[in-house]
């Protein structure tokens, strides 16, 4: 009889890739774990129970197969794994890389639940794609037949090009505009190379672009060209802008030098990474070497900031967060890898206001807080200690409070394009219909700030929903 090759979790021990020493991963901007080797990667998945109901599954917003593609890399069946793995998923590799799997599949696992440490399905589903890369197995989009019927895509992010693929598989045109010079929304620009390298997102673009895909870059809809002219152009226009507006503070000397929002920080730093002239890092402004710096905020994105700054060489990386640890946004294994880097956490701490010298920044005020009583969905609210204050010195200060979408009614001119109270374009979350004939959104512009792999299902779903709706497909001339 065969040898058994799953159900090891009472033997093998969970066990990640090798991750880097905190000392060396300070100096680059690498990603830190290292991949497993084929080994490793056919252990590890030999310790999931390939449970009937598996709540892994149910909790992967893209309903991904994990325990087939976990069995068939047990078996050393990477070629199959890899075919079900993309099945579902536009970006395996990259969710691999960057899901809060604590949060949706792994958090859920039921090895994890019986306490024998989840299976590390994140890891695995990374080797797998990683391995096709390498394979050659993963090849350009090539439609059985072309269509007449075209899709103009605004917004080159996870949402933006999981919908472009979809629709291109099936023949459509596709093209996608972006403001920027880079596709890839905030997996370029936003998230830095530690969490996800560029190459892994860039080599997406290139099969996406070979596959027939046009892209539009360096187009702002609504400056360099008009929605209203978009519309004309396509059968269809799907939204999928993100949210970028920054939420600031309203506190005194706010608007200091010194003080910047996390996008632009994060932005400029990847930038530098690509080797791009970045003039604003070059004169110090949003370089934080040898500088003290503050982060504020306890999400994902204040993380990515407190880690970049130890990488650029600040003197000192403090992250203020008016809440504890507990009961902060960001992901627990972001804290530890930037604890581990040399970040120190100040919980409780809410800044009042900054202190500036000279019409820069010197400081932020301080006020310490303590939870109080739980409101009606569980959550404890910090309330001020009074008499408790003091004084941060800071040479630069990140605002890392979270992001709204920009009003894009206005911008566009298109008052039919129905928004939520919260500014958010309203759509169907299954389709991605909006208020108007033809025009669907899909992402962030959607959701708010979200995850990649909700922007991916969104994408997914929407295009399917317009090939739906499309009509019998129009034939391309033949040449
Ligand atoms: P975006 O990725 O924001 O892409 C939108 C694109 O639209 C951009 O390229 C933009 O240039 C373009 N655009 C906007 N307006 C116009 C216009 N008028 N004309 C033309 N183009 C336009 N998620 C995770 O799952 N894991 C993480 O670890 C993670 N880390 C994050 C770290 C940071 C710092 C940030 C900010 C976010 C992070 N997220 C993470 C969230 C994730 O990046 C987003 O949820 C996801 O990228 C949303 O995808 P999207 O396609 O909706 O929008
Ligand atoms: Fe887990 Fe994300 Fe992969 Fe789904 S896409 S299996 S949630 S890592
Ligand atoms: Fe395997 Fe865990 Fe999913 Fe069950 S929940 S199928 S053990 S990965």
């Amino acid at each position: 009889m065969a040898k058994q090759p799953m159900l090891k979790f009472v033997t093998v021990e969970r066990d990640m890739p090798e991750k880097r020493a905190a000392e060396q991963r300070r100096e680059d901007f690498n990603e830190i774990y290292a991949e497993f080797a084929q080994s490793k990667a056919k252990e590890q998945s030999g310790r999931c129970s390939q449970c009937g109901v598996p709540y892994c599954q149910t909790h992967c917003p893209l309903h991904n197969n994990i325990p087939d593609w976990l069995r068939l890399t047990a078996e050393g069946r990477l070629k199959e794994a890899y075919e079900i793995s993309q099945a579902t998923n536009t970006f395996p590799e990259i969710c691999g890389r960057i899901c809060p799997q604590d949060r949706l599949c792994e958090g859920n696992c039921v090895i994890e639940q019986s306490g024998h440490g989840t299976v590390t399905i994140g890891a695995v589903e990374k080797y797998i794609t990683d391995t096709a890369w390498e394979e050659g197995w993963v090849l350009p989009i090539k439609p059985a037949q072309e269509r007449a019927e075209s899709v103009g895509i605004i917004g080159a992010g996870p949402g933006g090009l999981a919908a472009a693929d979809v629709l291109r598989r099936a023949g459509v045109q596709v093209t996608v505009y972006d403001r920027y010079d880079r596709a890839g929304g905030l997996m370029t620009y936003g998230i830095p190379g530690f969490k996800l390298e560029k190459d892994v997102v860039m080599r997406r673009n290139d099969q996406l672009a070979q596959g027939g895909v046009t892209f539009e870059l360096n187009c702002n809809v609504g400056e360099d060209i008009s929605f209203a002219d978009l519309r004309t152009k396509h059968d269809a226009i799907i939204i999928a802008t993100g949210v970028y507006k920054s939420r600031d503070l309203t506190v005194p000397n706010s608007t200091s030098k010194g003080v910047v929002r996390a996008i632009d920080f994060l932005t400029a730093s990847n930038r530098k990474s690509f080797g791009d002239a970045v003039p604003e890092f070059d004169s110090g402004a949003l370089n934080a070497q040898g500088k003290r710096i503050v982060v504020i905020g306890g999400g994902d994105t204040a993380m990515d900031c407190v880690r970049t700054s130890i990488r650029q060489g600040a003197t000192s990386v403090k992250c203020l967060y008016r809440r504890d640890r507990v009961n902060m946004p960001g992901s627990q294994r972001e804290v530890q890898n930037a604890e581990e880097e040399g970040v120190v956490f100040e919980w409780l701490s809410a800044p009042k206001g900054f202190t500036e010298d000279g019409g820069k920044v010197s400081g932020v005020m301080v006020q310490k807080m303590r939870l109080g009583a739980a409101d009606a969905t569980g959550r404890q609210s910090p309330e001020i200690i009074e008499g408790a204050d003091y004084v941060e010195d800071a040479d630069i200060v990140i605002m890392a409070l979270g992001f709204e979408p920009e009003a894009l009614p206005t911008l566009w001119d298109q008052p039919e394009l129905e928004v939520t109270r919260w500014g958010t374009v309203m759509a169907e979350f299954t389709s991605g219909k909006t208020a108007m004939n033809g025009v669907y959104a899909v992402g962030d512009i959607v959701r708010g700030a979200s995850l990649v792999v909700w922007a991916i299902r969104d994408g997914r779903d929407c295009a399917n929903a317009i090939l739906n709706e499309l009509a019998t497909p129009k034939q391309v001339a033949a040449e």
